[in-house]
């Protein structure tokens, strides 16, 4: 049996390599001449792949998320609601760009923001509210544009983590994660989906006035607190201009993967397979499953000690990260948040797992759980 990776970043370039090293050629033979053409056309690329007017290629996804709030023109100390239950940066980020950070909590069937939650934290501070697509599929859009709308607030779109899910609204129609709030943004770090050889971020939107901030900042704009500079490098944008034609492909590889992993864990109710939302597809970026506490660390070291990679997203809840909101908040505050923290394992999830490795994952996590539970 091959080694069991976390990833497939290696796998998938020996596959993209003609397609790849082409494109590398052709931007390192066209230096200085044909400067941001690149940059251009993947902009155009995304635009196209998730049906949104424009988009902002930028640096990483820190500051993708720095030029959505920053084209919403928020007041210093807006509050911008945001998932208890998620990735650190999103929160760094916020209070860096001079907003407050406000949590919400999320649902345990789908690791997304919990729209009841979200509508006990809007106070008449709230400026945004962020919706995480965590670890694959939608939040519930639904719920949660509509309490945009009623409370006037902007909802901006976390799209890392699900670039190409598709979201069912109420009407039918199919949307693309990212073109259903006003604002979306993305990371392309190598671990994120497009699995991109270096860093990058995109910020995207449907409405010019805001896609013409966006740009303007992103050039050494000043946003009136401070001077912003972020752009997304030449040869980034060549490589992931070729791997964005294949997220479909590799989207589809991985819902392949996770069949073999619920058909495993269905015979026990000791480990929770991750639920599948009716509205959204699931494109399965991370395959996170749920177990007990008490048996949660020590499965993950026996994973370990038989060469199984896995990972805890995310081992602290947001609220309770004193850094970001002097204490604000207490334990018990967001008890799913806090029990996901301490109940979640992401086991390994990419095309390229083959069945025997598989097999091997599942029977130890089940042999394990059922013996230490
Ligand atoms: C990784 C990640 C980010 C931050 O992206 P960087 O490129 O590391 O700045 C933001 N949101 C989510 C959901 C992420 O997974």
């Amino acid at each position: 049996m091959e080694d069991i990776k976390m990833t497939s970043t290696k796998a998938l370039y020996a596959k993209l390599k003609p397609e790849l090293d082409a494109a590398f050629s052709t931007v390192m033979a066209s230096m200085g001449m044909e400067e941001g053409q690149q940059v251009q056309a993947f902009a155009e690329s995304i635009v196209n792949y998730l049906q949104v007017q424009h988009a902002t290629p930028c640096a990483n996804g820190a500051d993708a998320l720095q030029l959505a709030l920053l084209s919403l023109q928020l007041p210093v100390d807006t509050e911008v609601i945001l998932p208890a239950f998620g990735h650190e940066a999103i929160a760094a980020t916020v209070a860096a760009a001079g907003l407050q950070p406000v949590f919400a909590d999320v649902d345990a069937q789908t690791f997304t923001l919990d729209p009841a939650s979200v509508e006990r934290h809007i106070t008449p501070a709230t400026g945004a509210i962020v919706a995480v697509h965590q670890f694959g599929q939608c939040a519930p859009m639904q719920e949660l544009l509509e309490l945009a709308q009623k409370y006037k607030r902007w909802l901006v779109e976390d799209v890392t983590q699900a670039l190409g899910a598709v979201y069912v609204g109420e009407d039918e129609k199919e949307r693309k994660a990212g073109a259903i709030g006003q604002v979306g943004y993305t990371s392309f770090f190598p671990t994120k989906p497009l699995l991109d050889s270096g860093e990058g971020g995109a910020a995207f939107t449907k409405q010019t006035e805001l896609a013409e901030r966006m740009q303007q900042i992103s050039q050494n704009g000043r946003n009136g607190r401070y001077t912003f500079n972020s752009r997304l490098d030449t040869l980034q944008a060549a490589m992931l201009d070729v791997k964005l034609k294949y997220t479909d492909e590799y989207n589809e590889a991985r819902q392949e993967i996770a069949r073999f992993y619920d058909n495993a864990f269905a015979e026990t109710e000791l480990v929770q397979a991750p639920q599948r939302a009716t509205y959204s597809s699931q494109t399965y970026h991370q395959y996170t499953i749920q177990v007990a506490p008490e048996v949660r660390n020590g499965l993950q070291q026996h994973l370990s000690d038989n060469f199984i990679p896995s990972a805890v997203y995310y081992p602290q809840p947001l609220h309770l990260l004193e850094k970001y909101t002097s204490g604000k908040y207490k334990p018990g505050d967001f008890p799913v948040a806090e029990l996901l923290s301490e109940s979640v394992l992401s086991l390994p999830m990419h095309s390229e797992l083959k069945e025997d490795q598989l097999a091997y994952i599942c029977l130890h996590v089940l042999n394990y759980v059922k013996q230490n539970s």
